[in-house]
């Protein structure tokens, strides 16, 4: 099975917008292991996108195009497939009246060009619309296939994933099931993590053949993230074989694994204080609340957080953290701030940090030499020395996630 994508619109062409749909639907594909054997963009004119997808047809077995269904004029995808298919487009009442019922949900005024959005080619099946107001398009061409899908990624994203990949499947005839797992890492380099997997990533290899394929993906502030990804005859297999690489990995990486899939480190470091009973309080300097930020961008979050000091000035570190005399960039003032913490928002968990952000020096300090100090329950509280590198932004960001990731490392040992 090979598909051809089109993404449509001539703000892609001027350099305006830049084409993001084609590379994310081009992965889903491989996933699914469905060939794309094209990816073209075209301009919002409907003789061209009708010859653009004429050429597609011509080479693949489905086309999926991404924009142009929106319902101002130059939104001519509708119109340019009903040409390629040489039928008429009707307007469909059942979308019309989900149409008007999304505006009048939104309390928003409907023109008359929102209705061309429920014009359908006709023999086109609709792919209803969740997020946006356009729905998507599965027109059949022949024995060929076209898809029309919003240009809005998430629009977009959504229909791949209900509509077009099971759709495509179920035409290739493909009933193998191909499943994908990502764990997710800090603390260890590339090639450090590499080394770690080798023996696995060797016995696979050598393996038969269909066995798991281990990748690597390395995305900055998320850290590296390693995806098993695995074929099999059902749904039900593919999970077990997916429990079975994360434990022989896992195995393999140790506590360099913080999570799973869309797992977040923040999110992480919830679970492991709500499991312990414990609540935790912050004491930022150089990090400014972002950590706190992070903190409470995870639902619930106020069962296991209680707060922020920011503390940036040395005065603050002195008079609301207790923090003695001294240099405040420093292990001890990191261990003061932490207990501080403790005392001024009432918790048994804080984490500190305070460093030198850049991009000069301070106190004789390099930038991202950074403290983190951590207080638990029943321990010393103690402070980990940061050398981070990057500019002013990437230094805070990277001793935030560091910060988390210390105190997460802590949590697993208290048991
Ligand atoms: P809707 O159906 O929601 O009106 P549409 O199908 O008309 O959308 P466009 O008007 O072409 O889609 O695009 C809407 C927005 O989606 C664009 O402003 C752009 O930000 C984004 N977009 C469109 N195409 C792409 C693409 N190929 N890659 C990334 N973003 C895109
Ligand atoms: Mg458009």
């Amino acid at each position: 099975m090979r598909a051809e994508i089109v993404a449509v619109g001539t703000e892609l062409l001027l350099g305006q917008n830049v084409d993001t749909n084609s590379g994310w639907i081009a992965q889903r594909l491989a996933e699914s292991g469905i060939d794309c054997t094209h990816q073209v963009r075209v301009g919002d004119n409907v003789d061209r996108i009708a010859d653009t997808l004429r050429i597609a047809l011509s080479r693949a077995d489905a086309a999926i195009l991404t924009g142009g269904l929106g319902p101002t004029q130059d939104d001519l995808t509708r119109e340019a497939i009903a040409k390629v298919a040489g039928v008429q487009l009707e307007r469909d009442p059942d979308v019309m009246a989900d149409i008007e019922a999304i505006f009048a949900r939104r309390s928003r005024h409907m023109t008359e060009s929102n209705r061309r959005q429920a014009d359908v080619p006709v023999g086109a099946t609709v792919i209803a619309q969740r997020l946006g107001t356009a729905p998507g398009l599965i027109c059949p061409v022949g024995d060929q296939v076209v898809y029309a899908l919003p240009g809005v990624p998430e629009e977009m994203k959504e229909m791949v994933v209900r509509a077009v990949l099971p759709d495509l499947r179920a035409r290739s005839g493909e009933t193998a099931v191909i499943a994908s797992r990502v764990l997710r890492t800090w603390g260890l380099g590339e090639s450090g993590l590499a080394e770690l997997v080798a023996p696995r990533v060797d016995a696979l290899e050598g393996g038969p053949p269909g066995a798991p394929t281990i990748a690597f993906l390395a995305s900055g502030m998320e850290g590296i993230k390693v995806r098993v990804t695995v074929k099999t005859p059902d749904a039900a297999s593919a999970t077990a074989a997916l429990d079975r690489e994360e434990a022989a990995l896992r195995e393999l990486i140790g506590e360099g694994v913080f999570g799973t899939d869309e797992e977040t480190m923040e999110q992480v470091v919830g679970e492991l204080l709500t499991d312990r009973g414990l609540r935790l309080g912050l004491a930022e300097s150089f990090t400014g609340g972002l950590i706190a930020a992070r903190i409470v961008g995870v639902p619930g979050a106020s069962r296991w957080f209680t707060g922020s000091v920011v503390a940036y000035d040395a005065s603050v570190k002195r008079h609301i953290l207790g923090v003695p005399d001294g240099p405040v960039v420093s292990a001890q003032a990191a261990v003061a701030m932490a207990d501080g913490a403790c005392r001024a928002l009432g918790t048994d968990v804080a984490l500190s940090t305070t460093g030198v952000a850049g991009p000069d020096p301070e106190e004789g300090l390099a930038p991202g030499t950074c403290f983190a100090g951590i207080a638990l329950p029943g321990r010393t509280t103690e402070a980990v020395t940061l050398r981070l590198l990057g500019n002013r932004l990437q230094i805070r960001e990277i001793a935030t996630i560091t910060a988390l990731d210390t105190l997460r490392r802590r949590l697993l040992k208290l048991g």
